[in-house]
């Protein structure tokens, strides 16, 4: 009955590890060869300043600033908003917080205060509230609320996003979201990125995840956020020169590779109904291109040995393995994900 994943050839490796795994096509290759490109800390590469006015453009957004990773990115933001010794509020499971190592603090002396998220992965208002320290010699002071979309795949709705930037405006707090994968959720929710947006103090999004270019994100905000980014930017050792060849990628990934999310949505659907009735398996289907396993003890380190055993690479064994699905790949490589997963449980 599922003979498929043994027929199939294991040199062709399903790499279902995160969608930062996509390599550039040869269509992406031909417009970085083909870009034109200036010196981009004199402000010259002329297509990085397409590629900064077009992101902006879309989050209905003042200025752009083209960087070489969301970390960065993200630092950057924070570094903006708050001065050393202040305060950012912040999901205790989101990057910024998790996985940055811990620049925010070590480089920008900033002080994370993580609050727990619910299981969609968002704050609450009230959560928010409380969060937010009184005026006193003692307490450091909250300058910042940093937010994330989507959250392990998850959307955050915008009309809550809405109410925490009302929330923070009101307490003089400003809000930076790091939207690494808010594309999933603009495509999924089928609104325009601004509507994701507009309460926003700063954006930041990443190029190089479902998009599928190689380096990249854009950090977005009003003019002198912008500038004095830039010199944040330089700080970090972020300026870059001729890197019109990779925003060349941006420009292509967002005119390709923007409305076939839909595509990574609908095969991270198909996986986990494929998947849903196995007895010692509970599948935790996110809203866009992330799914987790939950499998049952002793599974889990066997189950991700027999899937890389048929080159099929997931998260690491935990209580949930992460699932991503993305850009390279395709449909019958979900089947044979499905086949080879069921396989291991006959
Ligand atoms: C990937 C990611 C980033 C930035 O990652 P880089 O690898 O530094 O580009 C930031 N936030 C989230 C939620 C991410 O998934």
């Amino acid at each position: 009955m599922y003979a498929s994943s043994s027929t199939r050839s294991t040199a062709h490796r399903i790499d279902l590890r995160s969608d930062t795994v996509t390599k550039p096509c040869a269509a992406m290759r031909a417009v970085m060869a083909a870009a034109e490109v200036g010196d981009d800390v004199y402000g010259e590469d002329p297509t990085v300043r397409a590629l900064e006015s077009r992101v902006a453009e879309m989050a209905g957004m003042e200025a752009g600033l083209f960087v070489p990773s969301g970390t960065q990115s993200n630092l950057i933001a924070l570094m903006c908003h708050c001065n050393r010794g202040d305060e950012v509020i912040v999901g205790a499971d989101y990057h910024t917080f998790v996985y940055e190592a811990g620049g925010v603090a070590a480089v920008g002396g900033i002080m994370p205060n993580p609050l727990p998220t619910d299981s969609n992965g968002g704050l609450s208002v009230e959560q928010v509230k409380a969060a937010i320290k009184p005026d006193t010699t003692w307490f450091a002071q909250a300058r910042l609320l940093a937010l994330e979309n989507t959250v392990s795949g998850q959307i955050q709705a915008p009309e809550h996003i809405d109410a925490l930037c009302r929330t923070a405006a009101d307490h003089g707090l400003a809000v930076h979201l790091d939207g690494a994968r808010i594309w999933n959720a603009m495509v999924a929710l089928g609104v325009p990125l601004a509507r994701l947006s507009s309460s926003l103090d700063s954006l930041s999004v990443c190029l190089s995840k479902g998009l599928g270019a190689p380096v990249g994100s854009v950090l977005c905000g009003r003019r002198d956020f912008i500038h004095k980014a830039a010199r944040i930017r330089k700080m970090l050792g972020g300026g870059m020169r001729q890197a019109g060849v990779l925003a060349a990628c941006g420009l292509f990934a967002l005119e390709h590779n923007l409305a076939r999310l839909a595509q990574d949505h609908a095969n991270a659907r198909c996986l986990a109904e494929g998947l849903a009735d196995i007895d010692r398996l509970t599948v935790h289907p996110g809203d866009t291109n992330m799914l987790f396993l939950e499998a049952e003890e002793p599974d889990r380190a066997p189950l991700v040995a027999h899937l890389a055993g048929h080159g099929i690479l997931v998260g690491p064994p935990a209580q949930r393995i992460r699932i991503v699905t993305h850009l390279d790949i395709s449909e019958d490589d979900i089947r044979d994900t499905i086949d080879v997963i069921r396989q291991y449980y006959e």
